[in-house]
């Protein structure tokens, strides 16, 4: 892109911005899969090391008639393990569960605190979550409560709670230094500003998504998957992408 004085200005520089170091924070084991793992992935292979905190471990993610209350557990461990696998596939290092129940998710003060220890002891650079304003998305899919909690929770969490050293001060007596997380990359909003090119990663996403077996069953993802990468890219003309509202909590400082 040539900008009026003649130089050539990147058109998509913003895009370019690979964390040193990442949290992919999410309610239950998959949904980093079905929305930021072509960025994760990406960044991953860019040399960013990255954990998953995963709130719940999906324990009442099965319809099936014949499974009832004493499956969860079983069922939580299953999914945990499938979280770990889709995980190797990205390259994010490590995962942790914090076993909340699943379906019954509250952005509670306690969940903003646990995400507020563990962004202090993690000390990331970038968050990434999903919208904790999205309701509905389109007309087929109303959002999931605890996709929007775990968005909420862990947003106060970035800001204030984790870089606000008097709130909760029992962190930082336990150790818990205040720290300032640079950008919360916020996946689904209705106004995305950011957009990240994953042509490169489509393929490894749909990998790592396929190894969250237990709830595919027998359907293949790959077409849709395809088809919300196009739809995120068409607006800025990229074949596959993840777009993004981005909140830079902290603006990059020049080097010396
Ligand atoms: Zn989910």
């Amino acid at each position: 892109m040539t900008s009026l004085s003649g130089k050539i200005t990147p058109m998509t520089s913003e895009n370019e911005y690979i964390p040193k170091c990442a949290l992919s924070i999410h309610a239950h084991p998959d949904d980093q899969e079905f929305t930021v793992a072509g960025t994760l992935a990406k960044w991953a292979r860019a040399g960013c090391e990255i954990i998953s905190v995963i709130i719940t471990s999906g324990d009442a993610g099965s319809n099936d008639p014949k499974h009832g209350a004493d499956y969860k557990p079983t069922l939580a461990r299953i999914r945990e393990q499938e979280q770990r696998s889709a995980n190797a596939v990205l390259g994010v290092k490590e995962a942790v569960f914090l076993g909340y129940p699943d379906g019954e998710l509250e952005p509670t003060l306690a969940l903003r605190k646990e995400l507020t220890r563990i962004i202090r002891q993690q000390r990331p650079e970038a968050v990434v979550i999903g919208d904790p304003q999205g309701v509905f998305y389109g007309n087929g899919y109303i959002n999931h409560p605890d996709h929007r909690a775990a968005a909420q929770a862990a947003l106060y969490a970035v800001f204030p709670s984790a870089e606000t050293r008097l709130i909760f001060t029992d962190l930082l007596l336990a150790g818990y230094e205040p720290h300032k997380v640079k950008r919360v990359y916020v996946h689904g909003s209705e106004k995305p500003d950011t957009w990240v090119d994953i042509a490169g990663t489509i393929d490894v996403k749909l990998e790592a998504l396929r190894k969250h077996a237990s709830q595919l069953g027998e359907w293949d993802p790959e077409k849709m998957v395809r088809e919300w990468a196009e739809e995120e890219g068409r607006e800025k003309g990229i074949q596959y992408a993840e777009a993004y509202k981005v909140m830079v909590n902290q603006e990059e400082q020049p080097e010396n």
